[in-house]
């Protein structure tokens, strides 16, 4: 959380920035994946972006104009959906996107945890 904050909101204090997030479960806004489930997605598949990223919760703009020191413009989003969101599309179009991805996270983490039919092929 630190890490995110100093790299993107060092004009607002650390505290201001935290007490934003302090009751929230960080999440995916679009597809509400945890920063738990992401690491699990990771311990089932060591290699499961080229590069290693995707391991954490990036900071979000709602509207990409906006600074991030706006904090009601600020949500997370995992690296899946916000590369695929970029600028083109909107919140209101993304989130339909972001529940078909949901579905895809359920199918692989299992409602309660690891799912054992996880895809060996990806
Ligand atoms: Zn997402």
């Amino acid at each position: 959380m630190r890490d995110l904050w100093i790299k993107k909101c060092g004009d607002i204090s650390y505290d201001e920035f935290e007490a934003a997030y302090l009751n929230n479960t960080p999440h995916c806004h679009y597809c509400g994946i945890t920063t738990e489930q992401i690491q699990q997605l990771w311990e089932m598949k060591p290699k499961l972006t080229k590069r290693g990223r995707g391991r954490k919760l990036e900071l979000e703009r709602l509207a990409p104009n906006e600074k991030y020191s706006n904090l009601g413009n600020l949500v997370f989003s995992c690296y899946w959906c916000n590369n695929a969101k970029t600028d083109t599309f909107t919140e209101e179009e993304f989130m339909k996107v972001g529940a078909v991805i949901k579905e895809i996270w359920e199918e692989r983490l299992g409602k309660n945890g690891l799912n054992k039919d996880y895809p060996d092929n990806l």
